[in-house]
């Protein structure tokens, strides 16, 4: 890539408590577990790390705690090429935490600490303003408090700096200012959460993506798992079917593809091309175990694109 897009990421960083247990503890119960791993994750840096492998010039605004994993994750984004300066230590905080107990079966149950991230503020999107009015892409999600996202997406806006918005997690209706955000890119759960509809085919998917467009989205795209992902071009939706993949673990397929999109979208004539791209990377991080440690690089979503089968199941 010639001149790599610089995308800022404003959001979450976590650090992953994996615990694998022969079966998931009921209350008052005591079960001995196998193994325990600490995976970075959090929405924020794994779509950071993602866009970094695709090829970006990635910085990262977010907090992490004054606790030894705040560290650990800092030195982890920046071994991974994230630029961050932008991220902040918060003073007697814990760093964001999830704790995942996965059962034999793959059953699993997940409890989140916001921790840290519950306070990255408008005050911190405002300290970070050069940064974000220089970018390219501005790439958020909704793991932080909603009204930090908002500044940032009005920062970007009044500078001309395409916003990306993940609406992950999705509890209810969306801040109007949301709106303005160039492109969002809910998942089908997601989607039926902001639009309050079913999305059961390709028929229901396709309304629902033309439906947040005449809700003031300016484009859309709705990912929909193995089946690839909608895109709304001038309000009409269109299908990018998935790629064949043995799926392992879909843990931050989402991820993978909202850092891939920020990358390679660059305009309305290219938003076909950066789905398709965001499909490939999706497919690949489906395809084995881990969050960032199962994103691709962009050598890997070439290999992808040019030798992937494409899965004709919702068409
Ligand atoms: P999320 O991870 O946010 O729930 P999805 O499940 O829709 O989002 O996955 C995001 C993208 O990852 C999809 O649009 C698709 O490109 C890819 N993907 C996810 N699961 C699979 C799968 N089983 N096979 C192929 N591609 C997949």
């Amino acid at each position: 890539m010639q001149n790599p897009p610089h995308v800022v990421v404003v959001g979450s960083i976590n650090m992953d408590l994996v615990v694998r247990c022969p079966s998931l503890p009921r209350p008052g119960e005591t079960v001995l577990a196998a193994d325990v791993q600490e995976l970075p994750g959090g929405k924020g840096a794994n779509q950071a790390v993602a866009a970094s492998r695709m090829g970006g010039a990635v910085s990262m605004v977010g907090r992490v705690g004054d606790d030894a994993f705040g560290s650990q994750l800092v030195n982890h984004l920046r071994d991974q090429g994230v630029e961050t300066s932008h991220v902040r230590v918060s003073s007697n905080k814990a760093s964001g935490l999830a704790i995942v107990s996965v059962d034999d079966r793959g059953e699993n149950s997940i409890l989140v600490v916001p921790g840290a991230n519950a306070c990255v503020s408008e005050e911190d999107v405002w300290a970070s303003q050069e940064l974000i009015r220089n970018a390219d892409v501005l790439l958020v999600q909704l793991e932080i408090p909603v009204q930090t996202v908002v500044a940032a997406v009005n920062i970007a806006r009044q500078s001309g700096v395409k916003v990306v918005l993940d609406p992950a997690p999705c509890n209810g209706l969306l801040p109007e200012e949301l709106q303005q955000a160039d492109l969002i890119c809910p998942n089908v759960s997601e989607a039926e959460v902001i639009l309050n509809c079913e999305i059961s085919d390709l028929a229901s998917a396709e309304s629902a993506a033309e439906n947040l467009y005449e809700r003031g989205f300016k484009r859309a795209v709705i990912t929909l798992g193995e089946n690839g992902a909608l895109y709304t071009h001038k309000g009409a939706s269109v299908h990018a079917k998935g790629f064949e993949v043995a799926a392992v673990d879909t843990t931050a397929a989402g991820d993978a593809f909202a850092g891939t999109l920020a990358v390679h979208w660059h305009g309305e004539n290219d938003l076909g091309q950066a789905v398709a791209f965001a499909n490939a990377a999706g497919a690949l991080t489906a395809g084995r175990l881990g969050a960032q440690t199962a994103m691709p690089d962009a050598e890997e979503v070439q290999a992808m694109q040019r030798d992937g089968v494409l899965r004709d199941r919702w068409s």
